[in-house]
């Protein structure tokens, strides 16, 4: 909101000639944003967004557009398109919506039920998006692994994997956002087995007490949780394993935490990221009973965190002296210091390599780089 309400600023000021929202925010309080800014001009729905070029035409001529199609519609997919990431990756999004119920969570209700992107529209995209310098292609979704049920009949992400990894020019193929039980077999052998494909796994679990698991309505607990980490690090070895934390859920008591810490220590996941819970209206877990004072959330938050640098710094100087493969993502400074980033590594939201060389690399160059040193950054 705050971001509109500059924006809307810069409107009134004539430094914008049209103000346009769109996203999650505007398919849940639409009505709110149009009575309280009228700067905006025009809004769009999750289930809109390949209208947008319209809807910007047509607020540049001066009229006030608003436009929320059926959330289970599929945007269509353009084969063309504008990156905006840096050009030497792209994500490429394979389903939208989400047929899943955790009590914490909004997105169904924005964003509808679970639609996969057909296969050959993804294929023509990477495709076109390898013509245009891609090199590196994250696909995204808001549960990755249920990709193709609806359209197959069955679970088709190692298959579009495989087709992905036929593309020219493609050399990382990066996955986010595994829903734990929904990993298969054949998913992890083709993880395994496709060259492209990084070893990589974004599993956000959000908790490991069952008792919480259960009031979050997530269809696991942590023996199957134990079970399918170690079935990934015994076929995969060197998979590097990210997850997301939810601290301060209601009803978490001291032992809930406890267990969860416990979990973080021993399970030593390569990537962790924590969230103090956040009550999302119209949920049910924000009518649940006893929730958890700010404070204590964030504290809980801040423990994991610590528990988590300890382990992500022992793994990082594990590595000192191995020499690892790293794509370029810029340069830092004038001498020659290079930023970059290995397979374990997602952009935004994981850990960075400094490259100090004397050859002049460019953004999406891949080099192999000797490991110096590992420090913390904040
Ligand atoms: S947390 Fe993920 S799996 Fe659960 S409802 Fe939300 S989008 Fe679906």
């Amino acid at each position: 909101m705050n971001t509109i309400l500059e924006m809307a600023e810069l409107k009134k000021q004539g430094r914008l000639k049209a103000l346009i929202v769109t996203g999650c925010l505007a398919q849940r309080y639409k009505q709110e944003i149009l009575d309280e800014i009228p700067e905006v001009d025009g809004i769009l729905g999750t289930a809109g967004i390949d209208e947008i070029a319209e809807v910007i035409d047509r607020a540049l001529e001066g009229q006030h557009v608003s436009r929320f199609e059926p959330l289970d519609r599929l945007p269509r997919v353009e084969a063309k398109r504008f990156v905006t990431t840096g050009g030497h990756y792209a994500f490429l999004k394979i389903a939208e919506g989400c047929d899943k119920r955790c009590t914490y969570c909004i997105i169904p209700s924005l964003r509808g039920s679970y639609r996969s992107f057909p296969m050959e529209e993804l294929v023509a995209e990477a495709g076109n998006l390898a013509e245009q310098g891609v090199k590196e292609l994250i696909l995204v979704a808001q549960e990755t692994t249920l990709y193709g049920v609806d359209l197959y009949g069955r679970k088709s992400l190692p298959e579009l994997l495989r087709r992905l990894a036929a593309v020219d020019g493609i050399q990382w193929i990066r996955i986010q956002y595994c829903y734990p039980e929904e990993i298969t077999d054949e998913l992890i052998e083709t993880i395994a087995t496709e060259e492209k494909v990084c070893h990589y796994l974004d599993i956000p679990i959000q908790h490991a007490s069952d008792r919480i698991l259960k009031r979050m309505a997530r269809k696991t607990n942590q023996e199957e949780l134990k079970a399918m980490i170690g079935k990934l690090r015994a076929r995969i070895p060197d998979i590097a394993l990210r997850t997301t934390l939810i601290s301060g859920f209601p009803g978490e008591t001291e032992e809930d935490h406890e267990i969860l810490c416990q979990f973080v220590d021993e399970m030593e996941f390569d990537r962790l990221g924590v969230f103090a819970y956040s009550a999302e209206e119209d949920t049910p877990a924000a009518s649940f009973e006893y929730q958890v004072p700010q404070q204590l959330k964030e504290k809980r938050r801040d423990e994991l965190m610590e528990i988590q640098q300890e382990v992500a710094f022992d793994k990082a100087e594990r590595k000192v002296g191995s020499v690892v493969e790293v794509m370029i993502e810029g340069k830092v400074a004038d001498e020659n210091v290079f930023v970059g980033r290995t397979y374990m590594d997602a952009p935004d939201v994981d850990g960075l390599i400094f490259v100090y060389a004397d050859a002049e690399l460019m953004t999406g160059d891949f080099c192999r780089v000797r490991v110096t040193g590992a420090r913390t950054m904040i």
